[in-house]
């Protein structure tokens, strides 16, 4: 991966178990202007399974294992600038929601280059069981066949434990917000506002009259090969 000395993108983790509702706070967060939601889950399912990229990560989501470090940055990278080439993402004005990435402390190294890392909003569910019985529904209704396995799912939630939850202690304390997840999404949602709008006010600040500022300084638009903007 290319260094470079440029100012990473302003970014929020969603942080979570598989289950405990990052996907559902996301997808409502990126509704609200100001927020950009990427799920890193949601990109791997839309690879191309011909594609060598594909190939990988569908072969280890499978099993419930992380894909390789290299290959999920590079993913993730790739398809993040092509999203500002389209447009869609547009760092003057998005606070980056990312879910499902950094998954362990070598992402989080990685991740650094591209995102500066502001908030950490760790969504709890502390029922084990009642996540599994959704993830298991959920693979029915939204076309997941690796959640659809109880033992695929159970091997998910080891790795969480021992690979992505060091991820916590990877980032300052004052960064990391512990939120309940298992209240009503308004109420949660409440929450994730109440943590976030400060973030989004202090980086991307507006005039009265709703006007930016101060711009933020955008590295250059890389083109990386064989990128896709959807
Ligand atoms: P969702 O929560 O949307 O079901 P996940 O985020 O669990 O999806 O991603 C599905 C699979 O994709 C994971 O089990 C893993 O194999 C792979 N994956 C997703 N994000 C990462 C990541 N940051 N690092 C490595 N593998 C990942």
């Amino acid at each position: 991966m290319a260094k470079t000395s440029l100012k990473p993108y302003p970014a929020a983790l969603v942080f979570g178990v598989p289950g405990a509702g990052k996907g559902t706070q996301g997808e409502i967060l990126s509704r609200i202007p100001g927020f950009f939601h990427l799920s890193s889950g949601v990109i791997f399912r839309k690879l191309d399974a011909k594609s060598e990229e594909g190939r990988v990560v569908r072969e280890y989501s499978a099993r419930g294992e992380l894909a390789p470090d290299d290959v999920t940055m590079r993913i993730f990278r790739n398809w993040l600038e092509g999203q500002r080439a389209a447009e869609r993402f547009r760092p003057r004005e998005h606070l980056l929601l990312l879910d499902g990435i950094p998954r362990n402390i070598a992402q989080c190294e990685m991740l650094k280059e591209i995102c500066d890392v502001k908030l950490v909003i760790h969504l709890m569910c502390h029922d084990e069981e009642a996540m599994i019985d959704r993830i298991r529904r959920r693979a029915v209704l939204e076309n997941r066949p690796d959640d659809a396995s109880e033992s695929v799912t159970r091997r998910r939630f080891e790795v969480y434990r021992q690979e992505s939850l060091p991820v916590l202690n990877y980032y300052p304390k004052e960064l990391i917000r512990d939120i309940e997840s298992t209240g009503i999404h308004a109420e949660v949602l409440r929450q994730c506002l109440e943590q976030l709008v400060p973030i989004l006010l202090k980086n991307f600040p507006r005039d009265e009259h709703g006007q930016r500022v101060k711009d933020y300084p955008l590295p250059p638009l890389k083109s990386p090969e064989g990128w896709r903007a959807d």
